[in-house]
């Protein structure tokens, strides 16, 4: 029997540059080159302004935990050895905030506002899924 994989991203076309960045161990927000706002997801057009002058930008990869839940129930097999889990919303230095996994510490450890910095799980060939560490 092959142990159950978990699902990979399907970007959308607006997302994949964020997935390709991530590939390469790279952190990249959509950024407006009107306002000089960040935001996640991506999109087309600048949230903050409407304007549809936007691009990628890298960031620091640092932030914050902004609010976590403790996943302690298995909703998909490939997942049964890895609960307890934190699933934590990270709010990014540059302001955006995106949903992620807390990683290298106990799940009921995580705690609000505590400093994460982004790490990169390998999770197949040309696919990285940014998590955050604590820092
Ligand atoms: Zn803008």
């Amino acid at each position: 029997m092959t142990e159950p994989r978990k699902p990979l991203p399907r970007p959308a076309p607006e997302s994949l540059p964020y997935w390709e960045a991530a590939a390469q161990h790279r952190l990249d927000m959509p950024h407006c080159q009107a306002c000089d706002g960040f935001w996640f997801p991506p999109s087309r057009t600048c949230p903050h302004c409407t304007s549809a002058d936007v691009d990628m930008k890298t960031v620091s990869g640092r932030g914050k935990v902004f609010s976590f839940v403790i996943y302690d129930r298995v909703y998909h097999p490939a997942f049964a050895t890895e609960v307890p889990y934190a699933v934590a919303l990270v709010e990014l230095e540059e302001g955006p905030r995106l949903i992620s996994n807390i990683v290298g510490i106990p799940a009921e450890q995580v705690r609000c506002d505590m400093p994460v910095a982004v790490v990169f799980d390998d999770v197949a060939e040309n696919v990285s899924v940014p998590k955050f560490k604590p820092l």
